[in-house]
């Protein structure tokens, strides 16, 4: 059954309510739900409706657009025309917002984007250290793991051991760049395109991308595990 998002921060208020604050219990970290976070959003919410200057039905509609129209396929045609195209990747990674406009793309309003290209001597990396930014215009939702505490400390602190247990081995000659991003810069990274897809279409090549490639815990074929523990 799906739950909305309704019921979910409904869920959350009433489990933060009955639950230990974060001083009572300092080894617990909150990390899979991000209670203080969902709580103030409830209350935000509620006081704006009550008051009448948010429609409710007008906050669903900006979620259910992120949640079910917007994914990660948007992304991965992004890459798969820039893996074909060498104008577009050229300007994919100088003016990102201008190549994704071409494609029908556009960035949330107010942010920024810039594409982040692995080489055969750069790995890219992107987190955001502070809260959860993402690339929703391209990705969709983040996963949950991208917002844990686990995830953003380690992917800067040991970014190179996060990445081995999470299957995707970067090699000691590859340069592991990590990206920090904020409410204004969200980066996507260009994965590198797999040998052996020289006869590929677009299309076939876009069906290869994955998220996680996406944010460069994985490489294309090899998908991450269930994110960092
Ligand atoms: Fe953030």
């Amino acid at each position: 059954m799906e739950t909305s998002r309704r019921t979910f921060l409904g869920t959350v208020s009433a489990a933060a309510a009955s639950s230990p604050g974060p001083g009572d219990d300092p080894g617990h970290e909150h990390q899979d739900v991000p209670s203080e976070p969902a709580l103030r959003v409830k209350t935000l919410e509620s006081l704006l409706v009550e008051k009448g200057i948010v429609d409710p039905a007008a906050l669903d509609a900006i979620v259910d657009y992120f949640e079910h129209k917007v994914g990660p396929r948007d992304g991965a045609r992004v890459v798969a025309r820039a893996w074909v195209d060498p104008e577009f990747k050229q300007l994919l990674l100088t003016d990102a917002p201008t190549a994704i406009a071409k494609l029908g793309y556009s960035s949330v309003r107010g942010e920024h984007l810039r594409v982040v290209e692995n080489t055969s001597k750069v790995h890219n990396l992107v987190v955001c250290t502070l809260c959860s930014c993402y690339p929703w215009a391209l990705l969709g939702l983040p996963p949950v793991w991208y917002k844990s505490n686990a995830y953003r400390s380690r992917a800067v602190i040991d970014p190179r051991g996060m990445l081995q247990e999470l299957g995707c081995t970067i090699p000691e000659n590859v340069e592991v760049h990590v990206w920090d991003s904020t409410a204004e810069l969200r980066y996507l990274v260009l994965p590198e395109r797999p040998a052996g897809t020289e006869g590929l279409r677009e299309e076939e090549l876009a069906a290869m991308v994955s998220r996680d490639a996406m944010i460069g815990v994985a490489k294309i074929g090899l998908p991450a595990q269930e994110g960092p523990k």
